[in-house]
């Protein structure tokens, strides 16, 4: 993307992730038609738009006829008809795919979007842009461009604005599938979780690079790697985060549904300290030492490095919590949980255990094996792991500021 084209798409993300999707969705209270407000400003055109809280957006301008578009995510269209007769004149309403619904509206000449940004303001918040004029090619040029990418988008665009501000813009994850080689992990009705986390993280891996993640397995194969290693392995190619992706088996009647792990000293409960216990395990019979010790010194710098991390890994787990309930996965009752699993220690990167379901259950099962299901769990960690990254840059570039 060239920077012009980037001033002229700036697509934003601001999802709070304290309230699930779905309950987002729901609401639908009408704006006033005084949510919009427009103004002249030194020649230049200010739009400032109320909404009842943060949402992901992204705004550019179109020719033929001029016009400015806002595209906001899990906004309903009808809260939104109060609008149709905008100060700037008739606006264009409508509902645009996966959950997005679009403003359209009439520009009088030729601008360019200069800045914009959405704000959390007392009660809700409240998008503003700066539209400056623009020479009729230049304006040409911004709304080709913008349409050819309106045209093709389907989830948030997260690398143009972090390219902006001259931060890396790939990420790269690392997919842990869980046990292998003479670790089977779980068995049952003829499915071994090794295999079917395999599986599964090679279709997540082409989910995420079909979006511009760069993707990297622990391991690609049926072999036994030792959970250090596979941190190490994470860490080698620079992983921002590493998801490890299991498939369990509990006792029968005690677990459905997926479940996101995140380290803790005490489990949340018996369940989950005894599959943390479960998986080390697997590590002793095949030989390895947990018990190597890492000097004082070397402890003091992972507990100042997990201080920093640790945040960042809550918001993921809970985004991932809201994604997986936004793509109707059946979620274990309380699906964010505690506990010390040895694979989640690295102080560095954030990193999170999924137990995508459970083996144990006839209903997950039945899930594990269902290519459809799958995909709706891949799609909604790709979204996730999308917005995740965008709220963590916003979050960066605030505290710069
Ligand atoms: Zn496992």
């Amino acid at each position: 993307m060239t920077m012009r084209v980037v001033l002229a798409f700036v697509l934003a993300v601001g999802l709070s992730l304290i309230m699930p999707l779905a309950a987002l969705a729901e609401t639908r209270p009408l704006l006033a038609p005084e949510s919009l407000q427009v103004a002249r400003v030194d020649g230049d055109l200010s739009v400032v738009l109320d909404l009842p809280r943060r949402t992901p957006f992204r705004v550019y301008v179109l020719a033929d006829p001029l016009r400015l578009v806002v595209d906001l995510r899990d906004v309903d269209p009808v809260a939104l008809q109060g609008l149709a007769v905008s100060p700037l004149g008739p606006a264009g309403i409508r509902s645009i795919r996966d959950g997005w619904s679009r403003i359209a509206l009439p520009l009088p000449a030729p601008f360019r979007i200069a800045s914009a940004t959405m704000a959390q303001v007392r009660d809700g918040a409240r998008l503003s842009l700066r539209l400056e004029p623009r020479e009729w090619e230049l304006f040409v040029q911004d709304a080709v461009a913008a349409a050819a990418e309106a045209a093709r988008w389907d989830y948030p665009d997260t690398t143009g604005d972090a390219a902006m501000r001259g931060e890396k813009d790939r990420i790269v994850v690392a997919l842990d599938p869980g046990h292998g080689g003479v670790d089977p992990g779980a068995q049952a009705a003829g499915l071994t979780e090794a295999e079917l986390m395999l599986g599964f993280a090679k279709e997540l891996a082409e989910v995420l690079r079909a979006a511009g993640v760069d993707v990297y397995l622990t391991r690609d194969s049926d072999t036994f790697v030792a959970l250090d290693e596979r941190i190490t392995r994470a860490r080698t190619v620079g992983a921002d985060l590493m998801l490890s992706l299991h498939a369990d088996s509990l006792k029968q009647g005690e677990a459905t549904g997926a479940t996101i792990y995140m380290l803790a000293r005490r489990a949340s409960d018996a369940a989950s300290e005894h599959l943390a216990e479960s998986h080390d395990r697997a590590d002793l019979l095949a030989g390895v030492d947990l018990a190597r010790q890492d000097d004082a010194l070397a402890l003091v710098m992972m507990d100042l490095a997990r201080t920093e991390t640790r945040p960042r890994t809550e918001r993921l787990a809970q985004g991932l919590a809201d994604a997986l309930r936004h793509a109707r996965i059946g979620m274990h009752r309380r699906p964010v949980r505690g506990a010390a699993f040895s694979v989640l220690k690295a102080p560095d990167f954030p990193s999170l255990l999924i137990e995508v379901g459970f083996l144990s259950s006839p209903r997950d099962r039945a899930h594990l094996t269902d290519p459809q299901w799958r995909a709706r769990f891949q799609t909604a960690i790709r979204d996730a792991i999308l917005l995740w990254v965008q709220d963590e840059r916003e979050r960066t570039a605030r505290l710069r500021r």
